[in-house]
């Protein structure tokens, strides 16, 4: 199987007066006056309802940079239909004619799309130039080649045959049409769970969230330009719930890759249990969920580490990764000096439009969010058990801005500290330095979710202990580093408990679960 050389996309650096900073501040003041429509893409028709709904840029909520076409139910069974029209031609072709399209697409995104790519998730995310630039640009690309790398990786692996027989395993496509429901918050996410499906060859609807249809747009038009054939990935832009029961209720319903709230991964998991009846396969089911997701510190750490893991973790883009350090159990002997390392780092961080190169924290993603943020803020104000140590401001003026805020709790399960915000809010808990064992418990016991963590320690018994003691509560654990950022190839990502299934994107083991796999033998 020889496939191109597959490296980490190199990550740009966009300094002042380099080329690629030319272009993308270029791109994005150009991109932030025009008005786009975005259509539907269902089988070989560009559909537009005429059921127009704004796209504003959370940053500057008064600002329309677009509409989109929301579609219907007979929309979505339109998709169903053209996914399954296109099933028997894409899984019948070869396996490098469908990975040439995805390696194309990836040149595509890192040479002439990248400046548009990035400025879309800019300003329809709010996603600042560097946190723009890992996920749109080089994750996304990343996710496409080294998902090549893995496909062909997974068809080589076959069973052994003697003289007389031969044994194999061919990795067939689902038997039906696949399901993918996308978040916000990353674009590479929201690329990536119909284009693994479709690499192992199946056939997708695909529902993006109604908050990242801008970045979505242009992920459509660059598979097309790549070649996708028509039918393979169709993107409905329809009312969620409602879409999930069309597609549930479809007999050849076969798979549901999500990411997503876990509340609607369980619900959409008990209406597939519901139908099980009408399926003609059972669906797979596979789901990235929330986090809360935890950082720990033993006294033997370096606070200046600490501090940068905490700033970084909790409040890059906003703290809306489900990987985001949002609760933090600091030993009380290094606790001065990570306070005073993270005030000043928060001091020179500046919060504004993502137009600004410089700024480092923009705006949350909507009006609710930004609700919910200022209501744990409001109240943290007011509580016995909290104390608001940095930041807390929220202006909703001109975007929804809520200033990256450090709340120290003096009880380990106060609100904060337990319930999942996606937020630019980081809760902290200071343990005495001797109940570190009794601190290792409680992390792994105050969540039901395991996503990310991280723990801190120069002491390797301790370490050790660590290690161990929280074998269950990250399916993605650090040591001496921040939770987030997983790199594709590096750390395969995803969470267990209430956090997913656990089938780690940017792996071979994601891709697995969108084969079905025949196993033949032959006698000679
Ligand atoms: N993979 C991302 C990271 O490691 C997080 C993905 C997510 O937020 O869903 O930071």
């Amino acid at each position: 199987y020889q496939i191109p050389f597959v490296a980490n996309e190199e990550v740009k650096s966009y300094v002042p007066g380099s080329p690629e900073r030319e272009e993308l501040q270029a791109t994005y003041k150009k991109m932030y006056k025009q008005v786009i429509e975005v259509p539907q893409y269902i089988g070989s028709k560009v559909v537009k309802s005429g059921n127009k709904k704004e796209i504003r840029p959370p940053h500057d909520h008064q600002h329309i940079v677009g509409y989109y076409h929301e579609g219907t139910q007979d929309d979505v069974k339109a998709a169903i239909d053209a996914a399954l029209k296109a099933r028997r031609d894409w899984a019948n072709m070869s396996w490098e004619n469908r990975a040439a399209i995805f390696l194309k697409a990836a040149d595509l995104l890192a040479g002439p799309y990248r400046a548009r790519i990035n400025a879309a998730t800019m300003i329809g995310q709010s996603k600042n130039v560097f946190q723009a630039e890992i996920d749109a640009a080089c994750e996304l690309i990343d996710f496409l080649r080294f998902n090549v790398e893995f496909m062909t990786q997974i068809y080589a692996d076959q069973p052994i045959s003697s003289e007389g027989v031969w044994n194999r395993v061919e990795y067939r496509p689902l038997e039906g049409f696949t399901f993918a429901i996308t978040p916000f918050n990353f674009t590479a996410i929201s690329a990536n769970l119909p284009a693994s499906m479709a690499l192992m060859g199946n056939v997708v609807v695909w529902k993006p969230s109604d908050k990242q249809i801008y970045s979505a747009e242009i992920i459509m038009e660059v598979f097309r330009e790549a070649g996708l054939p028509d039918g393979v990935i169709n993107m409905v832009l329809t009312d969620g719930a409602a879409t999930s029961k069309t597609v549930m209720e479809h007999p050849d319903f076969a798979g549901l890759h999500f990411t997503g709230s876990t509340s609607v991964f369980k619900s959409l998991w008990k209406q597939i249990g519901n139908n099980i009846d009408i399926y003609k396969t059972y669906p797979r089911i596979v789901g990235e969920t929330g986090g809360k997701d935890f950082v720990i510190a033993h006294k033997s750490s370096d606070a200046q580490e600490v501090a940068t893991a905490l700033v970084r973790g909790a409040f890059e883009y906003q703290g809306q990764k489900c990987s985001a350090a949002s609760r933090a159990y600091v030993s009380k002997s290094l606790w001065p000096k990570v306070e005073k390392e993270m005030k000043k780092a928060l001091d020179s961080i500046t919060m504004g439009s993502p137009e600004d190169f410089s700024n480092f924290v923009t705006a949350v993603i909507d009006a609710n969010s930004f609700k919910k943020c200022k209501g744990y803020i409001d109240r943290a104000k007011k509580s016995k058990n909290a104390e608001i140590v940095f930041g807390g401001k929220c202006d909703d003026k001109v975007g929804y801005f809520v200033e990256p805020t450090v709340i120290l709790a003096s009880d380990p399960h106060y609100e904060s500290m337990v319930e999942e915000i996606f937020g630019p809010i980081l809760t902290i808990y200071v343990f005495e330095d001797k109940n570190w064992e009794k601190t290792l418990e409680l992390v792994d016991t105050t969540s039901d979710y395991a996503l990310t963590g991280a723990i801190f320690a120069k002491d390797r018994y301790v370490l050790n202990q660590g290690i161990k003691a929280l074998e269950n509560a990250a399916g993605n654990f650090y040591i001496n580093d921040k939770p987030t950022g997983a790199v594709v190839g590096q750390q395969p990502f995803g969470g267990a408990r209430a956090s997913g299934t656990n089938d780690k994107a940017g792996s071979a083991m994601n891709l697995m679960r969108w084969v079905s796999v025949r196993t033949v033998k032959e006698t000679f």
